[in-house]
């Protein structure tokens, strides 16, 4: 793809562009990017039509679901007429809409296979992970831990939210070293029974969209040693130190990455563990407070993703 940008993109851009940590090279960069989001639901939504709006070049989707009445309440790429259509042909409808320079690679399928996925995620610089539940986001996670990609993965339920960015390399945590394990019983926790507020998707998803460009213009990664926690009810954000674990079976001095993805692969497809299960989920002993007195709950990390 050119990275040369017409009198059009430098208009379109233009506020992009003024942003000293942005500029035209900056500008060019996103023009050349690709980013993946699994999962075209309430944090889809936003990322899509932020990256899109941004300049993002490719825009992948990874969505086997078609659009529900329920839905419209906080997915905000569907439309009313859009029920009972499938999700990502609609999504490129509206990305394309927004902004026609952005090429959509939609993906109607389900994610369930290591290999697949790991196939998917190497195309792309990051991924965004919103999906809707807890054992595809430790796939996801794997499969960009090897595979060498960056991933943002944000979630939501009721009025809370968190945000997480994996960058491999360097001394960063994987998502592996906050929860070594997805459990089969979150997967029938959904958002159909703990209900979500449709702005506080809104909030995860464009945090989502922001960390994913940072990204990408090489800003600081800072967050990748942190996990925010956003409280709707309060209007509260808490940051808690996240730390690589020399045990950690996906990062650690022994890993087992293979083994790790294979794990979370066959309780997506079985709804249990295999023969062999890692170890049991490990959590808060990972966090250690930034803001005193404030007590970050990792424990809801295991909450309903949407
Ligand atoms: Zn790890």
């Amino acid at each position: 793809m050119s990275l040369h940008l017409s009198m059009t993109e430098r208009r379109r851009y233009s506020r992009n562009i003024v942003l000293p940590e942005v500029g035209l090279s900056g500008q060019a960069r996103l023009k050349s990017a690709r980013v993946l989001i699994v999962g075209a639901g309430g944090i889809g939504s936003p990322a899509a039509l932020y990256l899109a709006a941004a300049g993002i070049g490719r825009i992948g989707l990874i969505d086997g679901d078609t659009v529900e009445l329920s839905n419209l309440q906080r997915q905000i790429l569907f439309r009313t007429d859009d029920v009972d259509r499938v999700k990502v042909d609609c999504a490129r409808e509206a990305i394309s809409a927004l902004n026609p320079l952005c090429v959509v690679d939609a993906h109607h399928v389900r994610i369930g296979n290591a290999r697949i996925t790991r196939e998917l995620v190497r195309g792309y610089d990051v991924v965004i992970d919103g999906s809707d539940n807890f054992c595809t986001r430790f796939l996801v996670s794997d499969c960009c831990w090897i595979e060498g990609v960056a991933l943002v993965s944000a979630s939501a339920v009721g009025f809370q939210g968190q945000l997480m960015v994996m960058i491999p390399g360097d001394e960063n945590p994987c998502y592996r070293c906050l929860i070594e394990e997805p459990e089969p019983h979150h997967r029938s926790a959904t958002c159909t029974q703990a209900g979500i507020f449709g702005g506080v998707v809104g909030v995860m998803g464009s945090l989502a969209a922001v960390e994913a460009v940072k990204i990408l213009l090489g800003s600081d990664p800072g967050i990748a040693h942190r996990f925010l926690a956003y409280d709707g009810l309060r209007c509260r954000f808490i940051a808690a130190e996240r730390v690589r674990d020399p045990d950690c079976p996906l990062c650690g001095e022994q890993p087992v990455a293979d083994d790790a993805a294979m794990e979370a692969e066959s309780i997506l497809r079985d709804g249990r563990h295999g023969a062999r299960s890692l170890r049991t989920v490990k959590q808060s002993q990972q966090l250690r407070q930034i803001s005193p007195g404030r007590k970050a709950n990792a424990g809801n990390l295991c909450g309903q993703q949407l």
